[in-house]
């Protein structure tokens, strides 16, 4: 990937001064050789001398001077140069053949500090990949990749390709710069770890009940074969555990539907209060069932929004269902709504969901939307809980412009509130 196009300097003022000298030191020597009886041998050795006098210092490896060469020796090519790598957004810096920084720009020098002009890249880069790769690119003239970790201020996994770029010399020949680049991979990295924990979470939600299903039918087919009490007792626990798994399997499919459809915003107009109604109507068994009370406080004309009923049916049944689980202790839970502003200043409509159970310690209430997180995963198994509930409310959230704010104080409970922007709001 060539930088900038040099074009090949022949007669650089360099030169041409050393050859205005070479010049002016043969007519003298011939005039001296001619004239003041010099012997021709001497004048020959003494302009051999005065040859490589004027041509030697210039080849001698004067960093600045020979990087000069290999851009170019134009100053508005290198310019250029300069200014394409300090204008390439990911970091870049621009070695020598020998490995020494000629121009790095400011993303690079944020990246890894140590780098400077005129010294050894790998002083900096230190890792002895890189080092390899480097050393490799120089030797082979072929493109290296490395990878460049980098811990602070947090951890970052970068791609390092190493690029040499041909460049024309002032004697018409070809050096090879090389040209780093790095590639912040971090964000498809952590999108990778997420995945990876993903899959093993809901693999082993989905084998403690099948572990538990194939331990039944193995006592059933055995030594519970001609016992109709332990036959009715274990049957009824084989259905709790089916249903787990048919309600885990329904939440994943429900996740993955909200996230396939996250950047598609509702444009249904939807009454959220009836949706609301119907799931307290729902839940009511439940709440016979927990011994709570259920008290709504909603108003009675309509509160239009963008929606989606299906996926607002499910985020009140979790807030709901939640607060009847885990505050059943509080034997109250309340629904009520408001309208207010967000942070933003847009008004929003709020319905807050509140139980008066244990509540929540403030260290857990930043990860409760984290898929798969309970504070306590025998409780939550023993409600016959996912761990995806939250989650779930929160990209139904999400897609409807939305925001929930989850407030607890330990030992008084806890509210979970789901605000809404009004519909214009979504509609402008
Ligand atoms: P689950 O399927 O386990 O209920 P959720 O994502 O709905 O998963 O909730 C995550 C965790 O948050 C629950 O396991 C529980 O520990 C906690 N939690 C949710 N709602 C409440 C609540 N109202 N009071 C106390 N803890 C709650």
């Amino acid at each position: 990937m060539p930088v900038f196009v040099a074009k090949p300097v022949f007669w650089s003022d360099r030169l041409r001064r050393s050859a205005l000298v070479l010049l002016v030191a043969g007519l003298v020597l011939a005039a001296l050789a001619v004239f003041g009886g010099l012997q021709p041998s001497r004048a020959i050795a003494a302009f051999v001398c005065i040859v490589a006098a004027a041509l030697v210092p210039w080849r001698v490896h004067d960093p600045a001077a020979s990087r000069e060469t290999e851009l170019g020796a134009n100053p508005v090519e290198t310019a250029a140069a300069y200014a394409i790598i300090a204008g390439m957004p990911d970091p870049n810096v621009l070695l020598d053949r020998a490995g020494r920084v000629i121009h790095l720009n400011a993303a690079a020098a944020q990246l890894v500090p140590a780098l400077r002009k005129n010294e050894l890249a790998q002083f900096a880069l230190r890792s002895p990949e890189i080092v390899t790769a480097l050393r490799e690119a120089i030797a082979t003239r072929e493109t290296r990749r490395a990878t460049y970790l980098n811990h602070v201020p947090v951890d970052r996994w970068m791609e390092l390709i190493i690029t040499p770029v041909p460049v024309p010399t002032a004697f018409g020949g070809i050096d090879h710069c090389m040209l780093l680049t790095f590639h912040d991979q971090t964000p498809l990295r952590r999108v990778e770890e997420m995945r990876a924990d993903f899959v093993a979470n809901a693999s082993h939600e989905l084998r403690t009940p099948l572990a538990a299903l194939s331990g039944f039918i193995d006592t059933l087919q055995g030594p519970a074969r001609d016992d109709p009490g332990a036959r009715d007792r274990f049957l009824g626990i084989m259905h709790a555990q089916a249903t787990r798994m048919a309600r885990l399997i329904d939440d994943l499919l429900s996740l993955s539907r909200v996230e396939l459809s996250a950047h598609v915003r509702p444009d249904t107009l939807v009454d959220l209060i009836p949706i609301v109604r119907q799931v307290v109507d729902g839940l009511e068994p439940l709440a016979v069932e927990r011994q709570v009370e259920i008290e709504v406080a909603l108003p009675s004309t309509p509160v239009m929004i963008a929606g989606d009923r299906e996926e607002l049916l499910r985020l009140f049944e979790n807030l709901i269902e939640n607060a009847l689980k885990y505050g059943a202790s509080g034997g109250r839970v309340t629904v009520s709504s408001m309208m207010d502003a967000a942070p933003d200043g847009v008004p929003e409509f709020r319905v807050v969901v509140r139980d008066f159970g244990p509540g929540i310690a403030p260290e857990h209430l930043p990860r409760l939307t984290e898929r798969f997180y309970r504070v306590d995963v025998g409780d939550s198994r023993a409600q016959g809980g996912t761990g995806l509930g939250l989650s779930l409310v929160k990209h139904i959230l999400n897609r409807h412009h939305g925001r929930l704010l989850i407030e607890s104080v330990p030992g008084q409970g806890a509210s979970f509130t789901a605000g809404f922007p009004p519909a214009q709001a979504v509609a402008a």
